[in-house]
């Protein structure tokens, strides 16, 4: 096993890999910019080490300083979590050129599959449906507009290195391509350095289905079931559970064939995750792979009792998977809520602030990742995820009423956040029934806001 992992990461992301590592033994290196003095992820580790000023460029996100700190504690290891160098294939070279094992795939793989447009093709080639769009990236408005005229209106334009639901714009019709493409590329410009677009027919009232994939270096490649993350809001996901509503023993079995077939055609190893829109008739598309650990992977270690951090440790140290696609068996269902520092009676404003009161659920089939504790002052610099709230029950029905209940018994004081919300939606009725696609949240978000209203107005009005 691997004697010493830096994480080169904060937040939640950070306690769940020292956790993982604390009880595989291996001793941690925690890294932390000036504004994390006071974080958890500081205090938990075995040893930590200040990398740079609070801007996440000076830290998080400063490679010398990271391979610098790794080096000098003894480090035989970097998890790079979610986020920040998570995706970063020079990343994982640097760290390989500096003798330390990188715990994700290697740099060319991620160089591969980072590119959206590259690995669309690669999926492609491999046998694995993609939605109708371009062969490869397109060079300006004009040619994506010949293009979209062949696939047929309304389309999406997205950016290659896109990701987190940026540089990607719907296109109704061919008046506002022009538009589109330039505000898309003018973001993918701002959020990623690269402007390379390319197209996709708008696959209408999907579901976003995707599958946990585990892969080693001795070339067995699994996956753990799918995840139903189409509760979004602006591409981005609140809630997910597993299984879905949505597949049948068949369909699940075909898309995972297809998840499967998509990370060894890449040369995949280590944790990585095949998203694919499916269509109300059932076909299903491949969108992107993302490679490394994903915020939403308790889901799925709920329902398979697989700790997916050990397994990614276990292969970065060279050993096989625990376990083979014959031992995964999914039991019961798990839902995670994603609770935000937000406020969305402000157009969900982050509203970072001091947590002048925290309670958190417990209790049976409940599960909580948060580096929150009372008195935490959460820092403007980083992104807004305060905690995901996880249930975990024999049926479906079962885990909604337990995540209604656990929200119930969550208290966070000092900063809004859109728990509220959350517990809205699991009072829907087409959530509840399982009914809902990618479009849920947009067309329901304003009922749902009036309804929270007129929840707080009831209860200002009893005190
Ligand atoms: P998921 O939630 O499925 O794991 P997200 O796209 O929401 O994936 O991203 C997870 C985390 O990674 C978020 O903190 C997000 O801000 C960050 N992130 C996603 N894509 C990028 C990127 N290209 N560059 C930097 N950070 C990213
Ligand atoms: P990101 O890299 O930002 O995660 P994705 O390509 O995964 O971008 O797309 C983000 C979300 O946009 C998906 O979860 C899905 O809801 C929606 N989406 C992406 N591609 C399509 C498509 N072709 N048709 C319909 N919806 C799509
Ligand atoms: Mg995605």
């Amino acid at each position: 096993m691997l004697k010493r992992v830096l994480i080169a990461n904060r937040g939640e992301i950070a306690l769940r890999i020292i956790r993982a590592c604390r009880e595989l033994g291996v001793e941690t290196v925690a890294v932390w910019s000036q504004a994390d003095e006071s974080a958890l992820h500081a205090q938990l580790a075995t040893r930590s080490l200040c990398i740079g000023p609070a801007r996440a460029a000076d830290s998080y996100l400063n490679q010398d300083a990271i391979l610098s700190a790794a080096l000098a504690t003894g480090c035989d290891a970097i998890h790079p979590g979610y986020g920040f160098l998570a995706e970063n294939p020079d990343f994982a070279d640097r760290c390989v050129q500096a003798g330390l094992k990188y715990v994700g795939p290697s740099g060319d793989v991620i160089r591969k599959l980072g590119s959206k447009s590259a690995a669309r093709t690669l999926a492609q080639k491999a046998g694995v449906p993609v939605v109708p769009g371009s062969d490869g990236p397109v060079k300006n408005a004009r040619q994506a507009e010949a293009l979209a005229e062949q696939v047929g209106y309304p389309v999406l334009l997205k950016a290659s290195a896109g990701g987190g639901g940026r540089g990607m714009r719907q296109v109704d019709s061919a008046g506002e391509l022009k538009a589109r493409f330039k505000e898309a590329q003018a973001e993918a410009v701002a959020c990623f350095g690269d402007g390379e677009m390319y197209l996709e027919k708008l696959v209408l009232n999907p579901r976003h289905i995707e599958f946990q994939i585990m892969a080693d270096t001795q070339g067995h490649v699994v996956h753990l079931g799918e995840r139903d993350c189409s509760i979004q809001r602006r591409r981005q996901k609140l809630v997910e559970e597993s299984p879905s509503m949505a597949l049948t023993p068949a369909l699940r079995e075909e898309m995972g064939r297809a998840a499967v077939t998509a990370a060894k055609a890449a040369g995949y190893v280590g944790a990585g995750t095949v998203e694919f829109v499916l269509a109300p008739d059932g076909a299903f598309y491949f969108i992107e792979m993302n490679t490394r650990i994903q915020v939403e992977h308790p889901v799925t270690e709920l329902v398979t009792g697989i700790d997916l951090v050990k397994e990614q440790l276990r292969v970065a140290a060279g050993l096989p998977l625990s376990f083979t696609q014959e031992d995964v068996r999914v039991t019961g269902h798990a839902i995670e809520c994603r609770i935000n520092a937000e406020d969305p009676e402000r157009d969900f404003l982050p509203c970072p602030g001091t947590t002048t009161f925290l309670h958190l659920p417990g209790g049976p089939g409940v599960r909580v990742d948060t580096a929150l504790y009372t008195g935490y002052e959460v820092p403007p610099y980083y992104d807004s995820l305060a905690a995901k709230v996880l249930a975990h029950a024999p049926t479906r029905l079962e885990a909604i009423r337990r995540m209604r209940r656990a929200l119930e018994e969550l208290i966070v004081e000092g900063y809004p956040t859109n728990a509220p919300l959350a517990h809205l939606i699991m009072h829907d009725p087409e959530f509840v029934r399982g009914r809902y696609d990618t479009g849920f949240l947009e067309h329901n978000l304003d009922r749902l806001l009036e309804l929270a209203r007129t929840c707080d107005r009831l209860m200002e009005g009893e005190t």
